[in-house]
């Protein structure tokens, strides 16, 4: 079976960042990614925040410079869906590409969408139903679309939807937006955004594709129903951290519990990113904390030899 000094499950920012780190440092590691090297940010159609790109980046280039740097120096990485992590020294990890033994584990998974849970939410996905404005949203060209929910996502995903779309309702199910001032004030100011507040999606209804919402007003209680072509649920992320539930401390919110050096409670496993509990969940902090992983796992290998 393969060794290796550290295998990183996640090849986003964080993951990416703890590879570039670990392999200049000489050690022998391998990221294990199951989908598209960036993560999450792939989807995002400009990153203005991320220091040293003053005009802004595209998520996708931002994540593909990524993995260009950090395999520069010997990082090994393979495409696999992660099945199983054994306790021990070394960790057992086994994939869907075969097993792997490390002294030290970084996780770094992120986290995925959040889904309603409504009837017929999973039945019209794909065919009305979007969780990602910037890969679908030119398939509402002048067509009527409505955005659920009330943070940054949701409000940058409308304000990018107003660019194909004649018309875009913003449903909340508070009276108040979550997201940053900014934001805000760009979409209470753009004609083509209309606010539905302390509204919730009940059911979600089409035959072939997505045809009407039925929605709840939470004070009133009274059902409304509303005509729309797109839906784009942005209620926020859950971790991916279901695999890990057995061996590591893991708080209410499925999100892993580390310390400020990013250690788990198993010895010689570090999380890092959108994966771990408190994390800011942006770019820059999930860079943050993979340099940070990267450097404890450094450190606790020292201590081993
Ligand atoms: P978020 O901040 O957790 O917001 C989720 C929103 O969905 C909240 O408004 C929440 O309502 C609502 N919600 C949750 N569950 C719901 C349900 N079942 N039904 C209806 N509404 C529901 O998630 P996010 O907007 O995806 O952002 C995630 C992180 O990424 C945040 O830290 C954010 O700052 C960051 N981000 C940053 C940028 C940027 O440009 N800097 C862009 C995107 C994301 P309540 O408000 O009532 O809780």
């Amino acid at each position: 079976m393969a060794r290796y000094e550290v295998i990183i499950i996640g090849g986003g920012p964080a993951g990416l960042t703890a590879g570039l780190y670990t392999s200049r440092a000489g050690l022998k590691s391998l990221l294990v990614e199951r989908g598209i090297f960036g993560g999450q940010i792939v989807n995002a159609t400009l990153v203005e925040n991320y220091p040293g790109f003053p005009e802004g980046i595209s998520g996708s280039e931002l994540g593909s410079l990524m993995h260009q740097q950090a395999t520069k120096y010997g990082l090994e990485v393979i495409i696999a869906e992660v099945t199983g992590l054994a306790p021990g020294q070394p960790y057992n990890v086994s994939t869907t590409e075969g097993s792997f033994e490390a002294a030290a584990m970084i996780i770094a998974a992120g986290s995925e969408y959040r889904k309603l849970g409504v009837a017929g939410e999973e039945k019209l996905s794909g065919r009305g139903v979007s969780y990602c404005a910037t890969c679908d949203g030119f398939l509402f060209r002048d067509k009527e679309v409505a955005v659920i929910g009330g943070g940054d996502t949701a409000i940058t995903d409308a304000l990018e939807l107003s660019r194909h779309a004649k018309k875009v309702y913003v449903i909340h199910r508070r009276d108040q937006l979550r997201a940053g001032q900014v934001l805000q004030e760009r979409a209470f100011a753009h004609p083509k955004l209309e606010f539905i507040w302390n509204t919730v999606v009940e059911e979600v209804l089409g035959d072939r594709l997505l045809e009407r919402l039925q929605l709840r007003n939470v004070k009133t209680g009274q059902l409304s129903n509303l005509k729309v072509d797109g839906l784009f649920v942005a209620v926020g992320l859950m971790p991916n951290s279901q695999q890990f539930f057995k061996i590591l401390e893991i708080d209410d919110a499925g999100y892993i519990v580390t310390d400020e050096m990013m250690a788990t409670s198993a010895t010689g496993v570090f999380a890092a990113g959108d994966i771990r509990r408190n994390s800011a969940r942006q770019i820059a902090a999930a860079v943050g904390d993979g340099a940070t992983a990267a450097m404890s796992a450094f450190r606790y290998l020292q201590g081993m030899s």
